[in-house]
């Protein structure tokens, strides 16, 4: 049926950062895109997840013309704090970064002000939509099939990408024995909340305490974002307002600090932890980018700035290829992302591992993690190598 074919230059499988920022950034170099999401546009830009932009995300959304909103509501953060035997280290990042920092802005409001740039533009997204295959993509003519709920559809395109998270269909798509997989997962997840409460600190808080690790992060001047390090299979129900706030209380407050603020619980979710690379990113013309090629544990906070770092370099070798013909900047662009992608691999997971109680931590273990975080309390190496890949390392490093 010739209504069920759509044609495009670039079929984009994913409405998350991933896909919406390579949808944006093609059409401002007059590439054309679709870009097909499996669910409701209300769905995604509700959904809360990530909320730490690097330096090199706001300048990129800037320069991509969307970073108005953000700069005006965006909280730019010059450091953190670390929190361990009662006591409180700053890590600086204006001193020992110099002119770097961090913005706090939530996932859910870049896709806000993504949306409505793809669709004040003329763009397309099909929400509602899902992929059920990709074709072709060993060939020069590429296909992704999709249910609108009503009707099967299909995409002709000269290229995919495949933004569609870790639990999409893109990378299973991609043939046997082609993928090499490095997996970690770890013995604890995370407990996280939204408050209705002004955040009691203006920079986050990353504490371990004996009773595991805490974080007290924000979204706005009004709303904090919380976590618990918990089981990694913890059952919510258990988990009353009360015994939150008191868990939280207990593992993130000094003596001479602040008290946390509490407020109604807006949202409770438990997110799980894993270090997750498939290598290449890539097979013939279909293109892994963000959640679909790697997984991060959050505590270093770099899933959606690595998805934006992808899509630079995946939205810089389309608009090449199309100037010219010239394939060489897609023939290395799963080298060039994975070099990136195992930094921040190596810091997510040193983050993670500083941080938290293990299944098997024995005195030992313990007592190592409390002198690492004394030597990084003391030592301006230290504190400057946390710093720079937290606020994050060049795009070229
Ligand atoms: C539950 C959760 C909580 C997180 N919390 C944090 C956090 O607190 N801090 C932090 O730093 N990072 C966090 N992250 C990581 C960060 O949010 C991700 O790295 C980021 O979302 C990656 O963006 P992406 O566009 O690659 O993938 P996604 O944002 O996952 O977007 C993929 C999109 O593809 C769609 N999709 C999937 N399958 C199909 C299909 N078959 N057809 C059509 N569409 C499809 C999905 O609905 C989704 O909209 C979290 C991630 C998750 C999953």
């Amino acid at each position: 049926m010739a209504q069920a074919v759509l044609r495009t230059q670039v079929g984009i499988v994913g409405a998350g950062p991933a896909g919406l920022l390579l949808s944006h950034l093609l059409a401002r170099e007059g590439v054309a895109s679709v870009v097909v999401e499996s669910r409701s546009r209300r769905h995604v830009e509700e959904r809360i997840r990530a909320g730490v932009l690097e330096q090199q995300t706001v300048d990129l959304l800037d320069e991509a013309g969307i970073g108005a909103r953000l700069r005006r509501e965006g909280l730019v953060h010059h450091g953190i704090k670390l929190r361990f035997s009662g006591r409180t280290a700053r890590i600086d990042f204006a001193a020992l970064t110099p002119g770097r920092a961090v913005t706090v802005y939530g996932q859910h409001e870049v896709v806000k002000d993504l949306i409505a740039a793809r669709l004040a533009a003329g763009g397309t997204i099909v929400f509602d939509a899902e992929a059920t295959s990709v074709h072709g993509f060993d060939g020069d003519a590429p296909t992704i099939t999709f249910s609108d709920g009503t009707q099967t559809r299909r995409i002709e395109c000269d290229f995919i990408a495949g933004c569609d998270g870790f639990h999409g269909i893109s990378r299973p798509s991609i043939d046997a024995g082609v993928l090499r997989i490095y997996e970690r997962t770890y013995p604890f997840a995370w407990l996280g909340i939204l408050a209705q409460a002004p955040p009691s600190s203006e920079e986050l808080i990353y504490a371990l305490h004996d009773d595991g690790f805490a974080l007290l992060s924000m979204r706005s001047p009004q709303i904090t974002r919380l976590y618990l390090q918990c089981a990694p299979d913890e059952d919510l129900g258990k988990w009353s307002d009360a015994r939150i706030w008191d868990a939280l209380h207990t593992r993130l407050e000094d003596t001479s600090g602040p008290r946390l603020n509490e407020g109604a619980i807006l949202q409770k979710s438990v997110t799980p932890m894993r270090s997750f690379v498939a290598e290449p990113m890539r097979q013939g013309r279909l293109f892994l980018a963000g959640d679909a090629a790697h997984i991060v544990p959050p505590t270093g906070a770099k899933g959606m700035n690595l998805a934006v770092a992808d899509i630079r370099l995946l939205a810089c070798a389309l608009v090449h290829w199309y100037a010219s013909n010239d394939a060489s900047a897609l023939e290395n662009y799963s080298d060039a992302c994975l070099r990136r992608v195992w930094k921040a691999q190596r810091f997510s997971w040193w983050m993670t591992s500083l941080l938290h109680r293990f299944d098997a931590d024995s005195a030992f273990d313990r007592r190592r993690q409390l002198a690492e975080l004394d030597y990084i309390a003391g030592s301006r190496a230290a504190q400057t190598a946390l710093a720079e890949n937290y606020v994050g390392l060049p795009l070229d490093a």
